[in-house]
């Protein structure tokens, strides 16, 4: 702290014990050495012990004591020119006030514009920061930054709103692209968990609408129709990866009362009687000369010709002739052979 005797008034009569060893001035702060009875600002002592730590200055052994309430209050006497006088500030202060009226109040003090860094007096800043040219100011519209001294013309900010708005959109068409990709790759998924899910087991009930945006009908007669080995073995240049065999009650009827997916090589099987392929949790033959079908693996096929098997599992078994009868089974509802109401459905996926 700078308090030199010239500023401090009625400086004629200060006497020496109220001055500074170190730095001359009228003490600040100041702490006294215990050995020497001798006062310094706590600043000028703090910067010599750090050099010599433990060494007073005076008698060479420092030990710090508090300064003493009474010659503390003797300070508080003194009136002070404020630092900023050459600035034009002429507040004279008490002591005890120099300090925060120099760092907050003193209107005097230097600051630097936040525009142009020149050094502007505290009292003239903020006239001074609205007319500053390098000022810079952020338009709240179009959010460009400019200087002051510039100009933004509304045309300018117009077309930067424009700009922006452009890129904008372009972000906005880029993200409606990725999420159309997105959705196309999780049709394909659903399309694959539809198939997955079907593997499982002999399903019931499933709706062709349900199935009809990603599975092509490749196969459909009524039961009375006399299905062959060659019939089945011609469709597989139409398939895909898969197929769904099942049966649908009614002419004009959307719904598989019973249906299973496997792979498409079923078609190609050539099953010894009763010895069926499982695929998933479904048990499928192709047996030439008897029958085609498919019943659940946990179950076993009891074929003569067709499978009628009764007792176990009698809802999940689909079996056709191939023996030159038609029928013979969906599910529960067998001895189709001539029936015109229940018709046979191959299907197989559109894409894959
Ligand atoms: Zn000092
Ligand atoms: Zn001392
Ligand atoms: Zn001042
Ligand atoms: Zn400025
Ligand atoms: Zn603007």
């Amino acid at each position: 702290m700078d308090t030199s005797k010239e500023r401090i008034k009625n400086n004629s009569d200060i006497d020496d014990e109220y001055l500074c060893p170190i730095c001359f001035h009228l003490l600040w702060k100041p702490v006294e050495c215990q050995n020497c009875q001798r006062l310094f600002c706590k600043i000028c002592i703090d910067k010599c012990l750090k050099e010599k730590p433990n060494v007073c200055p005076l008698c060479q052994h420092y030990q710090e004591k508090r300064c003493s309430p009474v010659f503390y209050a003797l300070l508080c006497k003194f009136k002070i020119e404020c630092e900023n006088k050459q600035n034009g500030c002429k507040d004279i202060l008490l002591y005890e006030s120099l300090e925060k009226h120099q760092q907050e109040q003193c209107q005097y003090q230097m600051k630097i514009c936040r525009g142009c860094q020149k050094n502007i007096l505290k009292k003239d800043l903020e006239q001074h920061e609205q007319n500053c040219g390098e000022i810079k100011i952020e338009c709240k519209r179009c959010n460009l930054v400019y200087k002051q001294k510039e100009k933004h013309e509304q045309l300018d900010c117009l077309m930067n709103m424009l700009d922006r708005s452009n890129k904008k959109t372009e972000s906005l068409e880029k993200l409606v692209e990725n999420l159309q990709q997105s959705v196309q790759k999780l049709e394909a998924a659903m399309d694959l968990h539809l198939l997955t899910g079907l593997s499982l087991s002999v399903v019931h009930d499933v709706s062709l609408s349900s199935l009809i945006s990603a599975w092509n009908t490749i196969y459909d007669f009524p039961y009375s129709h006399k299905t062959t080995v060659e019939e089945l073995r011609a469709l597989r240049s139409q398939c895909k990866k898969h197929i769904i065999v099942g049966a649908i009650q009614g002419s004009s009827s959307m719904i598989l009362k019973i249906a299973a997916i496997g792979p498409s090589e079923i078609l190609s099987l050539d099953s010894s009687l009763n010895q069926p392929t499982k695929f998933g949790n479904v048990h499928w033959y192709l047996t030439q000369s008897k029958s085609f079908g498919f019943a659940p693996s946990s179950t076993t096929i009891n074929c003569q010709s067709a499978d009628n098997g009764e007792k176990d599992n009698s809802e999940n078994r689909l079996s056709w002739h191939l023996d030159g009868q038609g029928g013979y089974r969906a599910g529960a509802v067998k001895g189709l052979n001539s029936n015109d109401e229940w018709r046979k459905i191959i299907m197989t996926e559109k894409h894959y």
